[in-house]
């Protein structure tokens, strides 16, 4: 199954997009250099093993690499990969039968992996450790339950929160890499490589500028990348230059750390109604009508790293940056409370 089966008819359109931009190889992906040493490491090992990689567990907010490193372990194995998300995989017997079809050393990489269900997560428990599934043979009182041994395979899963995988799923895997966000400087060569396979003609201020606003993440620098040459496209003469790039967020309504509407909407949340917070998700859902999990998985970890935002155990909280952020001054009260 792959991943374009799996989802809606508009978002083939972003899924092509992103495969073409996409790098293939190790050499080709920028950033996480430590991450990405070691996994060399445990890739080269594996091959002078003649073993399958070891499972591994990619996690990390959405757009950051996962699936991207998860296509390059099998290229640089030279072996298939196969793709999947958690919320598809609904039958026991689905599952099997992926398992089953599996080729000596192929990849099943498993995106979401936190939502699988709970009765099909023990199929894996023992396809992961002995390479063997259990069958049904038979029908009715006859019926007998078999093992049968499986290609060994490297299965591997991401996650935008390890926390909500169960901790018997988690310890299966050997290699856990956690992706971080992106430095500017390596923003800004995201930009200038997804520009070069466009043929994009951007300069060094604007690269810099769609840099500064991608949230600390390559699939938003690709994305901010597009829709400003739609704007130096039809409004300008075909180059990306600064005065294009800004006057593009302005009508994309992305400001200068890369906030959109509804991170402004959430920070706004907890400084005007709730003086600052702490305030708990739910209210802060309801309010900013966005659901729980979307921003818990895409919007907070950004504006915790950055400072604009705290989770402490009562609640979120905003920071002095944030109120900097939007040039709002402390009442008394609020001093306390900060
Ligand atoms: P995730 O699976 O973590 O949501 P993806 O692997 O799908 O993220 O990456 C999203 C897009 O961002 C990809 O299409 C790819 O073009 C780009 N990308 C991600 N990481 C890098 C990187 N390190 N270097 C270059 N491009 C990257």
């Amino acid at each position: 199954m792959t991943k374009s089966q799996i989802l809606p008819p508009e978002k083939k359109e972003d899924i092509k997009f992103e495969n073409n931009l996409r790098p293939s190889f190790i050499r080709d992906f920028i950033g996480q250099k430590k991450k990405v040493e070691n996994l060399k490491t445990y890739i080269k090992g594996a091959i002078h093993r003649k073993e399958p990689l070891d499972h591994v567990l990619f996690h990390g907010p959405p757009g950051l690499g996962k699936t991207t490193l998860a296509t390059i372990i099998a290229g640089e194995m030279g072996v298939q990969i196969k793709q999947t998300s958690g919320p598809v995989l609904d039958k026991k017997g689905d599952v099997t039968a992926l398992l089953t079809e599996l080729e000596p050393y192929d990849i099943l990489f498993i995106d979401e992996i936190h939502r699988l269900k709970t009765s099909l997560e023990e199929i894996f428990y023992k396809a992961m450790e002995d390479f063997q599934v259990d069958v049904i043979i038979g029908e009715g009182i006859g019926a007998k339950n078999i093992s049968i041994s499986i290609s060994p395979f490297t299965l591997i899963g991401a996650t935008t929160r390890t926390g909500l995988l169960s901790s018997p799923l988690r310890d299966r895997f050997g290699i856990l890499i956690h992706l971080d966000f992106y430095s500017h400087k390596e923003l800004i060569e995201v930009v200038l490589r997804s520009a070069n396979i466009l043929n994009i003609k951007i300069d060094a201020e604007a690269a810099d500028q769609i840099a500064q606003r991608s949230r600390g993440t390559p699939r938003i620098a690709n994305k901010l990348l597009k829709r400003v040459r739609d704007f130096a496209q039809v409004k300008g003469e075909g180059i990306i230059d600064l005065l294009i790039t800004e006057s593009s967020f302005d009508a994309l309504e992305v400001d200068e750390m890369g906030f959109d509407e509804i991170d402004r909407k959430i920070l706004l949340t907890i400084i005007e109604k709730f003086s600052g917070g702490p305030v708990g998700l739910s209210t802060i859902s309801t309010s900013v009508q966005e659901e729980k999990e979307t921003i818990q998985d895409v919007y907070e970890p950004f504006l915790v790293q950055q400072g604009y935002l705290n989770i402490t155990p009562r609640g979120r909280m905003a920071t002095e940056k944030a109120l900097k952020h939007f040039d709002i001054h402390k009442s008394k009260e609020q001093k306390s409370l900060f």
